[in-house]
């Protein structure tokens, strides 16, 4: 077995880079050309549906079937022309990813027999019901109607991938409930519309919208695929679940914006000129901090589309790195001891005027409308840290955050001294100082004046999890696997709750007589000194930032399966029903959904371990010392007893030492699948959730000790698994 690990290193190291033919055009040329855009809608669509439709995308206006014909007609006959003989209804079920099941264009003309032609009408664009009943639902579609129904998102336009018509959905069940992301994530986007609009109005009655803006960095590690099929816990699982560090990993920092190794760069290449054709506006590429660690961003965009743009990447990411003879690997922390990957979401409002309402202004108005934002900001994330949370954490992220540069698992926000500066000055002065009209009755800001381009906004502060950078905020506590769309929800949700809030009280105090612009200072005022708790600049990973934390009274709980509650808590479900984003029912089923993932995903690394340990590493540990025994033996054999003992000495520790870390090994190992066993008949998702987490992942960490320091003494030869340097180090 060890022969195929050597055989694998031997095969990678061979390996050249894959030849990519950059296309004739340039990139602004074919750019989005396997997507049905607005150019293309312009081509394919009547100018009458194509208003409609637009109307429909812009002003909510109901779809009817009238149009729906329209628009298939024309989508069918774009994608004929491409070569398409599919489509598929694809959408975002709660299991992470995407899902799609894909349907031939071909119709009878009449009875079965008859001669066929391809049809798609505006009812299969429109709506579908997958059958469905396989993916989660957290019970919603086994007391109701087993059904469930994909319906068109007009807002996230169709594309190609190979021979297939692909057209975003939402995903909802029977009785009108979510079964997916993109349904509350598209609610969500609504609701902070529309509360931000009330308050722009302040300071600029003409804003008729206000667009959340999403920007990923998407961060991945590439293994040579030869290398990752020996490792049966890279295949299973995602992540190494043994391996000791190697002697050099990213302590010299060499990686990091380090020169592109030249397979990787083809790699890239190849992801790009993919990304381009669908319309992925990418833009930065490099080698990220840790060995084989790359990351890829492309510029900002309107978040439902970036939300799907990020999850059609993801799965071209995985399929080109096949054709390079890598396997991609998104998950959060695949190597011990060395950097996670996480998907950085930078985050911004801005409005149809085209004003960036976290971007500093020019005017005291537009920068008393930014501080408006950011302080309603920062309340919202205070009040809501323990949910924001909830929003990014999963079995996999849990193994990432705290450790080699990823922000810890305690929410709190960055702000960078000038704006902390500035909101100081606020919050001290009174509101008479703060606003001075001058002669023209202009309204003059006594406040410090925040510069147009912040001095701070190149923070690196990489542990805060919510940083402000510039002009956005920058949330990276997400993980790199997941579907953005679960935080974005979160995060809109809650500003728009908040901004809401605001907009009644502010409303409050004008009818009472205050002006304007003190009514907003003063609210503003309460705000700073309420959300003091959640301002953190230090360093996140401290002992002394956990205690300090949990004094300000933020979650700091650590448990996934805890974690996730913070979702049904009261005053969670009060804030999504009000701005009608979720029904408490919702609520309860999604968490079911999560806590049974969790369990699953531990469960079944819990069993790969275990195979591991006894298909691996015991039976060559075994064999190792058997080899010692013997030649301890023969040295008996030849010497005496005296000389013998020192002679054999080295071998006879190592002997030990292979026996008593395998009896530690076996023992907790059998502990562990004990756990598991009980853990396995408890009811309740929640406690089963809980029982994985305490008693069955616990054991995790002792074994991994153990396993890694026999991976230090037994012969190399022997070893059948690739060690962390080749994984790491081979590209
Ligand atoms: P970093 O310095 O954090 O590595 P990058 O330039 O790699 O920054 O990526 C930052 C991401 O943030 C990009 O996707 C970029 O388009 C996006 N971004 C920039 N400005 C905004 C904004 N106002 N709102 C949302 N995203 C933004
Ligand atoms: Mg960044």
């Amino acid at each position: 077995m060890s022969s195929l690990r050597f055989k694998a290193v031997e095969d990678a190291f061979k390996k050249k880079a894959v030849a990519v033919s950059a296309p004739a055009q340039l990139t602004s040329e074919y750019y989005g050309r396997d997507v049905f855009n607005k150019e293309q809608m312009i081509k394919y669509l009547a100018k009458e549906t194509l208003e409609a439709l637009t109307a429909v995308v812009e002003k909510g206006v109901t779809l009817d079937r009238d149009l729906a014909n329209h628009v298939a007609a024309g989508m069918k006959m774009w994608a004929l022309e491409r070569g398409a003989t599919h489509y598929t209804h694809w959408f975002q079920p709660l299991t992470g990813g995407t899902a799609e099941k894909h349907d031939s264009f071909i119709e009878y003309t009449g009875a079965p027999g008859s001669p066929i032609i391809e049809e798609f009408s505006g009812k299969l664009l429109a709506q579908q019901e997958p059958d469905a009943s396989s993916f989660p639902s957290g019970g919603i579609r086994n007391t109701f109607e087993a059904r469930g129904y994909t319906a068109w998102d007009p807002s996230s336009p169709a594309f190609i991938v190979d021979d297939t018509l692909c057209i975003p959905t939402v995903f909802i069940s029977y009785t009108g409930e979510a079964l997916d992301y993109k349904t509350p994530l598209l609610k969500s986007l609504n609701a902070v519309d529309k509360a931000a609009t009330e308050v722009c109005h302040y300071f600029d009655p003409s804003v008729k919208k206000v667009f959340s803006y999403l920007g990923w960095e998407q961060e991945y590690f590439l293994v040579d695929d030869g290398l990752y099929a020996t490792r049966p816990d890279l295949v299973m699982t995602g992540r190494t679940l043994i391996g000791h560090e190697s002697a050099k990993n990213q302590q010299l920092e060499d990686h990091y914006f380090g020169s592109i190794p030249t397979r990787v760069q083809a790699y890239m290449k190849d992801l790009e000129f993919e990304g381009y054709k669908y319309g992925i506006p990418l833009k930065t590429r490099h080698n990220e901090v840790a060995p084989n660690q790359f990351e890829l961003a492309p510029i900002f965009g309107e978040t439902n589309l970036s939300v799907d743009q990020n999850l059609l990447i993801m799965a071209i990411m995985k399929k080109i790195a096949r054709r390079h003879g890598f396997r991609l690997l998104l998950h959060e922390k695949p190597f011990a001891g060395i950097n996670g990957s996480g998907k950085h979401n930078n985050w911004s409002l801005g409005t149809d005027t085209g004003v960036g309402l976290l971007t500093p202004g020019k005017t005291p108005e537009e920068n008393l409308q930014f501080i408006t934002f950011v302080v309603n900001i920062l309340l919202a994330v205070y009040k809501n840290n323990a949910l924001l949370k909830a929003s990014i954490m999963t079995a996999q992220n849990a193994h990432r955050l705290g450790a080699n540069e990823a922000p810890p698992a305690i929410i709190s926000v960055f702000l960078g001294s000038q704006i902390t500066a500035v909101l100081d000055k606020l919050e001290k002065s009174s509101s008479e100082e703060a606003i001075q009209m001058d002669a023209k009755q202009r309204m003059k800001l006594g406040i410090a004046k925040i510069p147009e381009v912040l001095l701070d906004n190149t923070d690196r502060n990489r542990t805060s999890p919510f940083a402000f950078t510039g002009n956005r905020f920058e949330f990276r506590a997400v993980g790199s696997s997941a579907n953005c769309a679960s935080g974005m929800i979160v995060l809109n949700s809650i500003v728009a709750d908040q901004l809401a809030l605001f907009k009644k009280t502010v409303d409050a105090k004008i009818a009472s007589g205050i002006s304007k612009e003190k009514a907003i200072f003063d609210v503003l005022k309460e705000y700073i000194k309420a959300s003091k708790p959640i301002c953190f600049d230090g360093n996140g990973y401290s002992e002394e930032w956990k205690v300090e934390a949990a004094k300000r009274g933020l979650d700091c709980e650590t448990s996934v399966p805890l974690i996730i509650d913070a979702y049904t808590k009261a005053e969670s479900v009060r804030l999504f029903e009000n701005i009608n984003v979720f029904s408490e029912r919702e609520l309860h089923a999604r968490n079911e959904v999560q806590w049974e993932t969790y369990t699953k995903k531990i469960q079944i690394e819990a069993r790969v371990l275990g195979d591991l340990v006894m298909n691996h590493v015991i039976p060559l540990a075994t064999k190792y010392q058997s080899s010692l025994l013997d030649n301890v033996y023969k040295i008996y054999q030849v010497y005496d007893k005296e000389k013998a003992s020192k002679l054999s000495a080295h071998d006879t520790g190592i002997i030990e030492e292979i026996s008593e870390r395998i009896s530690i090994i076996k023992s907790n190992l059998e502990t562990l699948v004990e756990a598991r066993k009980v853990a396995n008949k408890i009811e309740g998702e929640k406690e089963k959730a809980i029982a994985y987490h305490d008693k069955v992942l616990s054991y995790f960490d002792v074994i991994r000790y153990n396993v890694d320091k026999l991976e230090l003494v037994i012969n190399d030869e022997l070893w059948t698994l690739p060690k962390y340097r080749e994984l790491l180090f081979i590209r």
